[in-house]
């Protein structure tokens, strides 16, 4: 069983729509995929229409934490995507994306890049707006080669001339929601150390304690010895260990199944979670 679980789509900041995703996850011979889009679940209804026999969807989202300063994902699967609460949270934050994203458009034109916000919507097209929307504006106007390139100290890095920040939420309250929309909560890429600052181990057990499922172990961003030390920290701390692409389309190079999940890891999170079932393939449409 090859199971990856955190994948985006055009929903948010990825370049395959939910449909495409779920045929080339399937292509990929992945039995198991992950639909995980930054604060929002509308790309489920396209992906489940899509979904091609023999391949299960687990609906999620990564949820945009900040703790002591420090932004985090949260990755969430399997939780009711109509429990008020966490819906109202989700639709704050996703929101908020978009004056913050204005906000670095305005930033960018005064640093002299020809950068408009019809540019960034017209790339979003209706999807979670991000930084790597405003990263693909400005490999088209040839700032950048790369979107990677756009993640800089000179231009959107966290703290970068043309970053801005947005309403994200404290973790402890994420794990409250999820767990109250009948969901399980896995710590997204917590050594992504190139990102900025990480979460210290204390905090980390801390969220333990409040009720987090699991951490992201295996992910493109961790080299062996993050991996290593947080293998480590999972076992002490009583916590699942999960490995996935973080696929997005051609905005990353890393392809889908490039890490993966084990089979008993992922039968866990099925039984934890009350909020939704997986999706069993039934051939697409
Ligand atoms: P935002 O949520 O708008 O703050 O944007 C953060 C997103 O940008 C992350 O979730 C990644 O998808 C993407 N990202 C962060 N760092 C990089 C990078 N170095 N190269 C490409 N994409 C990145
Ligand atoms: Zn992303
Ligand atoms: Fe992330
Ligand atoms: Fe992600």
């Amino acid at each position: 069983m090859r199971i990856d679980l955190h994948c985006h789509s055009t929903a948010s900041d990825g370049t395959d729509t939910p449909a495409g995703l779920v045929r080339n996850a399937a292509a990929a011979g992945l039995d198991v995929v992950a639909l995980t889009d930054h604060d929002t679940t509308r790309g489920y209804a396209e992906a489940v229409a899509a979904l091609p026999e023999g391949l299960t969807l687990v609906t999620g989202a990564e949820l945009s934490c900040r703790v002591d300063g420090i932004s985090m994902h949260m990755l969430a699967y399997l939780f009711d995507p109509a429990e008020p609460a966490l819906l109202a949270e989700r639709e704050l934050v996703r929101d908020d994306r978009v004056p913050r994203a204005k906000a670095m458009v305005a930033k960018l034109a005064a640093l002299g890049v020809p950068v408009t916000w019809e540019q960034v919507e017209r790339i979003a097209a209706g999807g979670s707006v991000g930084r790597p929307h405003v990263a693909t504006a400005l490999v088209e106007l040839g700032v950048v080669p790369t979107v990677s390139d756009a993640f800089t100290e000179e231009w959107l890095a966290d703290g970068g001339r043309a970053f801005v920040e947005k309403h994200e939420t404290d973790p402890f309250e994420a794990i409250r929601l999820v767990k109250g929309a009948g969901g399980v909560c896995v710590f997204a890429h917590p050594a992504a150390a190139k990102r900025g600052r990480t979460v210290p181990e204390s905090r980390i057990a801390e969220l333990a304690e409040a009720g987090l499922d699991g951490i992201e172990v295996d992910h493109m961003d961790h080299d062996a010895e993050a991996r290593e030390r947080l293998r480590g920290l999972a076992k002490d701390l009583d916590l699942l260990v999960t490995g996935s692409s973080d696929y997005h389309g051609s905005r990353k190079t890393v392809s889908l199944g490039a890490y993966t999940t084990d089979p008993e890891v992922y039968g866990e999170i099925t039984r934890r979670a009350t909020g939704a079932f997986p999706v069993p393939g039934t051939g697409g449409v």
